[in-house]
């Protein structure tokens, strides 16, 4: 998988839960008919949405061979689980936003405890544990000033009506390489791991 140069000393990561492309579009669709009314938002592109799990930031690039087997272990002690996304809020509030978001329906609990376990193994290869508590939610756009969204939030959760019922499978999680430029972000995959379905249970 690209996006992983050698010799670049420090890249800035991330490991997400990826959408199928169906959500993503439903997503996006909804957006593009509202985007217009909220300027001055800061629209994170159809390819580029995801749900973080944890946020590692800069991290040596000879430390990530490491980081992966530990993200190897983790998730394998995960169970696939079947997810949707519902609702949509702003951060830190709806009324004084700076994100806005799309929520989680289905798979919450199961992507917290997968998010918990990524954030204390990881502390074990030299990753900042989270100090804010988990909340699934997939980042829409981002404002500058912080600005009252309720009035827009409430229509677009009227088109997002549906996407509760789009119901998939996460069977794996993935390492993202992010890049940041003027031009906004790209996320490169950088390995994915698969969550341990086969597992076998001890008596
Ligand atoms: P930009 O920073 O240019 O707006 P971005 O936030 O999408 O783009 P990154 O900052 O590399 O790109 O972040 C990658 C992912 O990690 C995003 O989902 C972002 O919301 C999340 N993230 C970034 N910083 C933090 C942080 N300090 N704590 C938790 N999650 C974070
Ligand atoms: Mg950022």
């Amino acid at each position: 998988m690209g996006g992983k140069e050698k010799g670049s000393g420090s890249l800035r990561l991330f490991v997400a839960l990826d959408l199928p492309e169906g959500v993503r579009e439903r997503i996006a669709a909804a957006v593009k008919k509202k985007a217009g009314l909220l300027p001055q938002a800061r629209w994170v592109k159809e390819e580029n949405l995801h749900l973080t799990l944890k946020f590692i930031g800069e991290y040596p690039e000879e430390k990530v061979e490491r980081l992966e087997g530990i993200l190897e272990k983790k998730a394998l002690e995960h169970r696939p689980f079947t997810a949707s996304l519902r609702g949509c809020g702003g951060f830190p509030s709806p009324g004084r936003a700076r994100v806005i978001w799309v929520g989680m329906g289905k798979g919450e609990e199961e992507a917290a405890s997968l998010a918990s376990g990524l954030d204390s193994g990881l502390t074990r290869v030299g990753v900042k544990r989270e100090a804010r508590p988990f909340r699934g939610h997939l980042t829409l756009a981002r404002l500058k000033n912080p600005m009252d969204c309720c009035s827009w939030l409430a229509s677009l959760e009227e088109e997002l009506s549906g996407l509760e019922e789009m119901d998939f499978q996460v069977r794996e999680i993935t390492l993202y390489r992010s890049v940041l430029s003027p031009q906004g972000p790209t996320y490169f995959p950088v390995r994915r791991f698969e969550l341990g379905g086969k597992k076998v249970e001890r008596d």
